[in-house]
């Protein structure tokens, strides 16, 4: 296992994930979603590659989205813990950040053990 392999969980623990990212967290690129969920609950995400995150319990996750999101929020059906957010949309880097890809799936930091 790479040391820059990651895991987490739902608060039930009925999904949990590994995500490995290209470099150490402390450095990975981190966004500061402004979407009302994210502000409101103060979530910070990463955007790893779609194949480096693997999800156990996939068929748990919910899904909700909003008119005029620019995302998918997917959070467990048995606690509410928000997990992930997908793209509905490519969106371009900020701040010499890298592009996105619609479907591309981020990992919210409420998971994260
Ligand atoms: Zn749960």
């Amino acid at each position: 296992m790479s040391s820059n392999t990651y895991t987490g969980s739902c608060h039930c623990h009925l999904v949990s994930f590994t995500v490995v990212l290209p470099r150490p967290l402390s450095q990975t690129e981190v966004c500061n979603c402004n979407c009302i969920i994210c502000t409101k609950n103060g979530y910070l995400t990463v955007y790893p590659k779609k194949d480096d995150v693997v999800v156990k319990g996939e068929q748990e996750l919910k899904r909700y989205e909003w008119e005029g999101s620019s995302c998918t929020h997917l959070f467990c059906g048995g606690c509410g813990s928000s997990l992930f957010v997908e793209l509905k949309q490519a969106q371009e880097g900020r701040d010499g950040g890298r592009a996105r890809e619609k479907g591309e799936r981020g990992v919210n930091d409420a998971g994260w053990c």
